[in-house]
């Protein structure tokens, strides 16, 4: 028998172990540990290095500290408020303080004398010595060796890492006889500087030093991360074999009409996106692209060239938005964008008909949806507009051939289904993704990875950069408004931004009639004030917009509607309000809807939050020292982790144990590389039966059809 595969270990329950009865076989699978190949992948959270970073001496008063200590005493009372109060005296060879537990009455039991623990928490001055209050507990046993390794444990399942450490022992040394087969080529391993996964294995639970559980980690994690990619990299390749896409007409009049019609240059950047995607329009198989820009960048004028290009091989285009008011928004910008761009009509005396450009949402009802639906199935209308309705059941196209769809959120297999099904026969439409904001490279690797990706990475010229403050308190607050006033007298204009109230809309309205109430009567009594929310009929949205587009409106109040696709360069200012309810990506992106003309523009970030010690959000203060789109977006990713990226549309993906999109930027990169290499001349990965087979270890059958194919 040869080397143990992983799923060889998933076919090894845990009770097959040394001291896995049946009740700790149900606390493991509590734990969500059933097999060998669980437990060997429950990975320590904490590695405590004995010989440093962890003695009493070292302690320092308000500083947090990880200590190895000996229990050597405990005392329960009960306090005022007849609350529990534990404490014990802990110490090692170097001195000893006292920690203090209030209403966790068990740890009396819990901490006996004799007993080994690490702590970590900060210890303060006390009575004129140190004492640390509650802080986090682990208990260690009576592990020799000098790195304990610390793993998972909860109170509810009562496993002890010790427990699980001699388990994960157990389970190691009898896999010693047949090793752990190895899935990446001896040459790739070589070239990267990677540990065999045998060695990584041991290392990671029962490393010597922190070097070598430092290798083991960067090994395992390039095996995870090796997974999604040559998932991505595979999915990639089959769309691309498997489904005949339209040859599109990249010579046609329309492009040519559309840009004589612009009153600027192009960026090279725009032109260079165009042409990436002219050269997969042409080609026979399907684009398959991501389209990443920062705001402001002029995305939305590479995307209309994009369905332009179809509509002149007779095709027809669609623009998929996340919400109806987007959806509105872009039809409103898109019909700007082509107007005057008229169509060559052989039918027409004269030559030419206009472009038809249709708006389809839920919105849309009675005899006008009736017509545009008839419209799209006989091919009159050249490009729809709309919400995910536009791929839904009953919408029959007469020739769809190009798709943008504008979020951020993952454009899934369903809806590629359902995209395939709205082609001409078994023509696949080419497809554009617009993220409406920039992701870091190695997570659109990762969260978009079977997709190309177009970057533009240059403002149109002209633009000045916007200024942003950051006003926390009352009296800072009157700048902005004085500011707004100030611009206004300039024959500027300005938006203020209500807060976000993501739990409810109508909350949301709400507090931004309020907002606006507030300031008709106060701070900007006097300006000619507007409001602007998602609860107004589309009509009067439109109305209002049209009015503050006229310069009619001095200020526009208005919730985050105005995210997207607002375009008024007379506007300078912009304040928003409570601006510690956004996240940086969000604010980006409003922000970006001053700075769009030659005047320089503004932004305040109002906040009432006050923090510890006078410290800034960190949000808030990244805003403020950036404009750049893609350093925000790393900036996020550092503060907020990769959770929110890689949220429920990557099911599959959440076998990331130990790679981290943040910390492994260079891993995640060469995986990809890697991936390539290995299924471009071998696409169904025969010469890897390892690989391929822990993938369907790995990967469950409904996110991954493809892999699970005979
Ligand atoms: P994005 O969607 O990338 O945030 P938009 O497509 O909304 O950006 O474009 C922002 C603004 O820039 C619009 O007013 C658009 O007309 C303008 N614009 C686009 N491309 C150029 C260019 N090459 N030169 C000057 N202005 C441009
Ligand atoms: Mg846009």
């Amino acid at each position: 028998m040869g080397p143990l595969t992983l799923r060889d270990l998933a076919a090894i329950g845990v009770d097959r172990l040394k001291g896995v009865g049946e009740k700790k076989c149900a606390a493991l699978k509590e734990m969500g540990v059933e097999t060998v190949l669980d437990l060997l992948t429950t990975y320590p959270r904490r590695w405590v290095d004995r010989t440093d970073e962890c003695r009493v001496s070292d302690l320092r008063a308000g500083q947090e500290a990880l200590v190895l200590v000996t229990v050597r005493g405990v005392d329960k009372r009960i306090g005022r408020n007849r609350r529990s109060i534990v404490e014990a005296v802990v110490g090692d060879g170097s001195g000893r303080f006292h920690v203090v537990f209030f209403n966790q009455p068990w740890r009396e039991k819990q901490l006996r004398d004799g007993l080994q623990v690490a702590l970590f928490g900060k210890a303060d001055v006390y009575r004129g010595g140190l004492q640390m209050t509650n802080p986090v507990v682990d208990l260690i046993g009576d592990r020799t060796g000098r790195i304990v390794p610390i793993y998972p444990q909860s109170e509810k399942t009562g496993l002890n890492t010790w427990e699980i450490a001699g388990w994960v022992e157990d389970a190691l040394k009898r896999c010693e006889p047949r090793g752990i087969a190895d899935p990446v080529p001896e040459a790739v391993r070589a070239r990267l500087g990677l540990i065999s996964r045998q060695e990584a294995l041991h290392s990671i639970h029962l490393p010597e030093t922190m070097g070598e559980k430092e290798r083991a980690r960067r090994r395992l994690a390039f095996d995870e991360l090796l997974r999604v990619q040559t998932v991505l990299v595979m999915r990639k390749r089959a769309l691309e074999r498997e489904s005949r896409g339209i040859r599109h007409t990249i010579d046609g009049e329309l492009v040519p009409r559309l840009r004589a019609a612009l009153p600027y240059q192009l960026t090279s950047a725009q032109e260079r996106t165009i042409a990436e995607i002219e050269h997969d329009l042409a080609a026979p198989h399907p684009m398959h692209r991501l389209l990443q820009g920062d705001v402001g960048a002029g995305k939305t004028l590479v995307a209309v060239s994009a369905l332009l290009t179809a509509v002149q091989g007779k095709h027809q285009g669609a623009l998929m938005a996340p919400t109806e008011v987007l959806a509105e928004q872009h039809a409103t910008g898109v019909r700007r964008l082509l107007e005057g761009v008229t169509v060559p009509d052989p039918g027409n005396l004269f030559g030419d008909r206009p472009l038809r450009v249709e708006l389809l949402t839920n919105r849309v009802t009675g005899a006008d949806r009736r017509d545009v639906l008839a419209g799209l199935a006989d091919g009159s209308v050249d490009i729809a507009i709309g919400t995910h309705a536009l791929i839904q059941e009953g919408v029959q196209f007469h020739s769809l051939g190009m798709v943008v769809v504008d979020e951020q959120h993952r454009f899934g297999v369903e809806q590629r289904a359902a995209l395939r099904a709205k082609g001409d026969g078994d023509l696949v439409p080419d497809v554009l993704v617009m993220t409406a904001t920039p992701i870091p490279r190695t997570a659109a690797m990762t969260v978009y990875g079977d997709l190309d990706v177009s970057v533009l990475d240059e403002l149109p010229p002209g633009r000045t950069p916007i200024v942003t403050r950051l006003a926390e308190g009352e009296l800072l607050q009157q700048g902005a408004w004085a500011a707004v006033r100030a611009e206004v007298a300039a024959g500027r204009q300005a938006f203020v931004v209500c807060p976000l109230i993501e739990e409810s809309e109508k909350l949301e309205v709400a507090s931004a009639q309020e907002t606006y109430e507030r300031l008709v009567h106060d701070e900007l009594q006097g300006l000619r004030i507007a409001l602007l929310h998602g609860k107004l009929p589309s009509a009067e949205k439109e109305a209002v917009m049209e009015r503050f587009r006229r310069g009619d409106t001095d200020v526009l109040v208005a919730t985050t509607v105005i995210e997207v696709g607002v375009d008024v360069p007379n506007a300078t200012v912009m304040v928003i309000v409570d601006a510690d309810r956004f996240g940086i990506a969000q604010l980006h992106q409003l922000r970006g809807r001053v700075g769009r003309g030659v005047h320089e523009s503004q932004c305040w970030l109002l906040t009432g939050q006050a923090l510890e010690g006078g410290a800034v959000n960190p949000r808030l203060q990244a805003l403020v020292d950036s404009t750049d789109g893609f350093f925000l977006a790393e900036v996020d990713l550092d503060l907020r982790g990769e959770g929110t990226l890689m949220n429920t549309a990557q099911k599959g993906r959440s076998d990331l144990k130990l790679a981290s999109l943040r910390r492994d930027r260079e891993l995640v990169a060469h995986a990809r590389e890697v991936a390539f290499e290995m299924v471009d001349p071998d696409p169904l990965l025969e010469g890897h039966p390892l690989l391929l087979d822990e993938l369907r270890v790995v990967f469950n059958p409904e996110d991954e059809e493809f892999l699970f194919k005979n």
